[in-house]
């Protein structure tokens, strides 16, 4: 008999996320795992979608906690051995009037949209069964040229990160040395551009592409991951000023979700929310 097939969501609670719940529990043949960090909010979202007359199953997930992802993945291995789907994403923005100074937003932004993610994925990806999808929410401020500090400094780093030789290691350390000259306040002059959030996203854009790398030499065939804007979407995030609903939000991160076995392309991509392919 085939495995039980298994999809998880992080940050599934509200916003894009519960979008994508709501498209993933009618449309994925398998188990939907709706994540949150926090456990009340999160069966409030489960109940929200019984409501609908659709159901999905709960854990506690919060990507900035490591033993939280090695409970979860614990979990999930001892479950059902491995799982096939992963839409990661959970993610923070401050606010602009945001007072923190902005050493110190660099830090919780990279350490959660980008070093979250990526501890997630370190977890996870070894539990990914053959056709695997991994759909990671990015944003329009992951796109490489919103690295637009000063030059030639900013074109330096847009080389970097842009490379077809980057290694995760090497990503890790560019975003490290962002958090490091946002707090002696010599960012822009290295580079970088005045965002911590932009940042965070670029930098999980950069790991899609080192992702596919890794899942085209894998021996487990036909792993696929890429990353998306998901639109601008009346969300909590935005102080809902979108104008998209969260129905369409979910659209594309959906869709690189439940993409079919053996395609060809989008692999490794970056795509808009209409589905179009980018050129990041
Ligand atoms: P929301 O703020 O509405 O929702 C964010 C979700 O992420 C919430 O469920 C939140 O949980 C969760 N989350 C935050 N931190 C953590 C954490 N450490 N661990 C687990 N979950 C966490 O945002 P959106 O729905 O707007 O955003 C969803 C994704 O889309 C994000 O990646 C965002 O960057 C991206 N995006 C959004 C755009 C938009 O226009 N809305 C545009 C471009 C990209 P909790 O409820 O507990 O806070």
């Amino acid at each position: 008999m085939a495995a039980q097939r298994i999809a998880v969501v992080t940050g599934g609670n509200k916003g894009i996320g519960f979008g994508i719940m709501k498209e993933l529990c009618a449309k994925f043949s398998g188990i939907v795992y709706l994540t949150a960090r926090d456990e009340g909010r999160g069966r409030a979202a489960i109940e929200e979608l019984k409501k609908l007359g659709l159901s999905a199953h709960f854990h506690q997930l919060d990507i900035d906690n490591a033993e939280s992802i090695a409970a979860f993945a614990d979990y999930i291995k001892k479950t059902y051995g491995g799982f096939d789907v992963l839409v990661n994403n959970a993610a923070m923005a401050y606010k602009a009037a945001a007072t923190e100074p902005f050493g110190e937003q660099a830090e919780n932004t990279i350490r959660v949209n980008f070093f979250g993610t990526l501890a997630l994925c370190r977890a996870f990806f070894p539990l990914l069964r053959s056709h695997a999808r991994v759909s990671t929410v990015s944003s329009s401020a992951g796109h490489l040229l919103r690295i637009n500090g000063n030059e030639p400094a900013a074109s330096a780093l847009r080389q970097k990160l842009s490379s077809s030789t980057l290694t995760e290691e090497e990503l890790c350390e560019l975003m490290n040395q962002f958090v490091k000259k946002a707090k002696d306040g010599t960012w822009k002059e290295s580079g970088w551009p005045n965002s911590t959030y932009v940042v965070s996203k670029i930098g999980v854009s950069a790991l899609t592409r080192i992702q596919q790398r890794a899942f085209d030499a894998d021996p487990r065939p036909d792993m696929v991951v890429n990353n998306c804007h998901p639109g601008y979407v009346d969300t909590d995030m935005t102080s809902h000023k979108g104008p998209l609903t969260i129905e369409q939000g979910a659209v594309c991160p959906s869709y690189l979700a439940l993409l079919p076995p053996d395609i060809k392309e989008p692999r490794g991509a970056y795509l808009w929310y209409d589905k179009q392919i980018v050129d990041w």
